[in-house]
């Protein structure tokens, strides 16, 4: 099972913003569940809410209430590099002789060991072990005043993966990598009500807006950095060279919601239509197509249209088993995934079925969900993704296993991943067969843990990010 990244949202413009990115960072929670926050401003202070948890968990009306002003940004995290405790959760505040500045970051930068080593050397102090916090120390010794020239100047430092929002008591900056790893869309809300014009609206996800009744304009494009404040709307480059956008298709593939448009691709397009190729390259004789829920359904109903299969729900989701559930034993190690997914024997009894998933990484769960099946009898079980054979770690905001745990790496043959997992076959989507299908340009597409090919020079990126020398445990 994957685990995702991170997720922002900002609001510049509106009174009571904390709320409005309490609602957003609501929506983009399947992004991201072990901390969230709220940086807000009214112009004088910074006012700040962070902690451990999901967003309705940890927000209350007294925490929101105490986060003043017209503009506000957000953040809920799963720990890509550092580890997930209090000091990780954003976003990140710091004084600066620009002021004070909060940051909310999407992504991995893989040159971030190189520059805190640098800014060690210099005498910056570090609070937290996250990549994220290299951002406010390099604003912060920007060689000028102004906090535009300042975010430019360090954004041009970094290399790899990020989408940033970054407040301050003026201003709401939003910023995309010039590759353009992760998404990040800008609307505006109330374009009807004269007082409201000038409501703009950053989000990880464009469907997000919907729920605060905000209009998508665009995304912020690849190489930029939006600026708002009272002069308007100004858009700047990061740097003057021009770069291959390369975009990580496994948004496409898992981790956005299907209503959204992800680097203007409807996730649910992309997912049937994956599901349409699968039926393409591999036509299995069965009784029912069934979708490992949620992030194969989609492709579970392309792959039923284009194969004249029925599909049906033999596995049934648990919504309320949350990723912090624990496994009290090795004995009982298996009632995670049992906990979660509960099989449909009716659908399942005496059938052969097409199982269909959006990957497998290191094939422990997809062996369990097999396993859960083959419990029930069926007469056949055949395994299918929607996504080609992950091989490689990712080093831009996705927690893939190391190299050797990854299943299609240690295993040579569809053959004997079938065999590992207990399907009598698997089939891989493969990458050709998803650009094809999706009419994507493969050229504008991070597809490194697919192909191995790196789209950015790779540093000594590590999980668990920068921690060892303090230790500190936080019990919520
Ligand atoms: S390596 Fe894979 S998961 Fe990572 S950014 Fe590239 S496509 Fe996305």
């Amino acid at each position: 099972m994957l685990k995702e990244e991170c997720g922002i949202f900002g609001i510049y413009g509106i009174s009571e913003a904390a709320r409005y990115v309490y609602l957003g960072l609501n929506f983009l929670q399947h992004r991201g569940q072990e901390s969230c926050g709220i940086v807000s401003t009214n112009g004088k202070s910074l006012y700040k809410q962070v902690g451990l948890g999901k967003v309705t968990d940890f927000f209350d009306e007294e925490k929101l209430s105490y986060l003043e002003g017209f503009k506000a940004i957000g953040h809920v995290r799963y720990s890509t590099t550092g580890s997930p405790t209090l000091v990780n959760a954003q976003p990140i505040t710091g004084m600066t002789s620009k002021g004070a500045i909060a940051i909310s970051h999407n992504g991995n930068i893989t040159n971030a060991a190189r520059i805190r080593e640098d800014l060690l050397k210099k005498g910056v102090v570090f609070n937290s072990t996250s990549d994220s916090e290299i951002i406010l120390h390099l604003i912060a010794e920007a060689p000028s005043s102004d906090l535009v020239q300042s975010c430019k100047w360090a954004f041009s430092k970094l290399e790899g993966a990020y989408s940033v929002l970054v407040l301050s008591k003026d201003m709401l900056i939003a910023v995309r990598d010039p590759l353009g790893f992760r998404p990040l869309s800008m609307g505006q809300l109330g374009m009807t009500l004269p007082e409201m014009v000038h409501t703009i609206v950053f989000s990880s996800e464009d469907s997000a807006f919907s729920i605060i009744e905000a209009t998508k304009i665009r995304d912020v494009e690849p190489n930029e950095m939006v600026v708002i404040s009272e002069k308007g709307l100004e858009s700047h480059n990061i740097t003057d060279r021009k770069i291959q956008k390369k975009q990580c298709i496994f948004e496409l593939i898992y981790f956005a919601k299907p209503s959204s448009v992800v680097f203007n691709s409807l996730v649910y397009d992309f997912r049937f239509k994956i599901g349409e190729r699968l039926a393409e390259e591999y036509k299995i004789d069965a009784d029912f197509v069934v979708p490992v829920p949620d992030s194969g359904i989609v492709a579970a109903l392309g792959y039923s249209q284009a194969s004249g299969i029925p599909l049906a729900m033999g596995l049934i989701r648990s919504h309320y088993i949350g990723r912090t559930f624990i496994e009290p034993s090795q004995k009982i190690r298996d009632f995670g995934v049992k906990m979660k997914f509960i099989p449909v024997r009716k659908i399942i009894e005496g059938k052969k079925i097409i199982l269909i998933d959006d990957s497998i990484v290191r094939g422990t769960t997809s062996k369990k969900i097999v396993k859960m099946i083959r419990s029930n009898n069926p007469r056949e079980v055949h395994f299918l993704v929607a996504s080609p054979p992950v091989k490689n770690p990712c080093y831009y905001g996705i927690d893939f296993s190391t190299r050797d745990e990854l299943l299609a790496n240690k295993l040579s043959s569809y053959s004997e991943i079938a065999e590992f997992i207990g399907a009598d076959s698997v089939g891989y989507v493969s990458i050709e067969g998803m650009f094809k299908a999706t009419g994507l340009n493969k050229n504008d597409f991070c597809k490194a843990c697919f192909d191995g090919i790196y789209p950015t020079r790779i540093e000594n990126v590590k999980k668990e990010g920068f921690e060892g020398e303090i230790k500190q445990l936080h019990i919520r």
